[in-house]
């Protein structure tokens, strides 16, 4: 087992990080100046599990079509679960509707600006709501991603990869924010690091901006965690629900359970299984005539 030393030999060095930062950061639209904290938090709805390329484009057209949460409220889930095209993770979607229901209603139309009430709202986890605390309202808070853990793991703890999730990393990272109004920026540095420099499977140390990594110091030791095995997507539920939403995302009235059974014919098991799930996750309903419907469409019989 890869030995964690027990006291921190290396810190970021936060003039060198910014420095870099200031020159290197990608432009990518949501952090630019004048996005409102709700496109923010949108954006971190989609990055979770999505890449930023495809992202993009999405998130453009998103915000501006409902740039409010009361627009996106008012635009009804179909709309919001029919726009989330091919991000993958639907059920993001519709999290991402509801987030914007209960902003609309109870919080006047404002993001809250607080982690715990973020952490109240429907499709908030811990990650999403220190990143709209950070990124959206300047506060400093620990903001901890994959991408930061393995930056942590490198410079401080002089390992090849962050273990599993734990309290720890909020400890670790918290100690590491400058103690003044760098603290956000700093947190969307180390990030960015992370996902364009020290990335998990080819950092580019050479280009690296720090002078201090306690990993490179003791010479890029190996870890003993297994390879992690690329995710498949062919064949799995996964990509079942897929074809099953892209029928009902594609029309505009309910469908028949022959329409969706030729989405999916090559293990009609696996196929009632996806359909079974998307109804348990509300992301598909069923009217009272026994058609199908995204959800807010079904148009259900008296
Ligand atoms: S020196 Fe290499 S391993 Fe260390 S932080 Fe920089 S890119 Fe990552």
């Amino acid at each position: 087992m890869a030995d964690i030393l027990p006291q921190r030999v290396s810190m970021i060095d936060p003039e060198e990080l910014l420095e870099w930062y200031s020159v290197a950061q990608r432009d990518l639209p949501w952090r630019r100046p004048g996005v409102s904290a709700w496109q923010i938090l949108v954006s971190e709805f989609m990055l979770q599990q999505t890449p930023v390329a495809r992202v993009d484009p999405i998130w453009r057209d998103w915000v501006a079509r409902w740039p409010t949460p009361s627009a996106t409220a008012d635009a009804g889930a179909a709309a919001v679960v029919r726009a989330w095209g091919k991000l993958g993770y639907p059920r993001r979607a519709k999290r991402l509707h509801e987030c914007a229901e209960v902003i609309a209603t109870r919080y006047d139309d404002v993001v809250p600006d607080d982690v715990e009430t973020l952490l109240t709202l429907p499709g908030i986890g811990t990650y999403t709501a220190r990143a709209v605390a950070c990124f959206a309202y300047g506060q400093r808070v620990p903001v901890v991603d994959t991408n930061v853990r393995r930056v942590v793991a490198r410079t401080v703890h002089g390992l090849p990869d962050a273990g599993s999730p734990s309290r720890r990393d909020l400890e670790d990272v918290c100690a590491l924010l400058p103690d003044d109004e760098r603290a956000p920026v700093f947190s969307v540095a180390v990030m960015e690091l992370g996902a364009t420099v020290c990335t998990a499977r080819a950092p580019r140390c050479g280009v690296c901006p720090l002078s201090h990594c306690a990993w490179r110091a003791r010479g890029f030791p190996a870890g003993t965690a297994a390879p992690r095995r690329t995710q498949k997507y062919a064949g799995t539920d996964r990509q079942v629900r897929g074809r099953l939403l892209d029928v009902l995302r594609a029309s505009s009235s309910p469908v028949s359970r022959a329409d969706l059974d030729v989405a999916w014919t090559t293990d009609p098991a696996q196929r009632d299984r996806a359909l079974d799930s998307l109804l348990v996750d509300g992301l598909v309903e069923q009217t009272a005539d026994g058609r199908f419907a995204l959800c807010g469409e079904g148009d259900p019989l008296p």
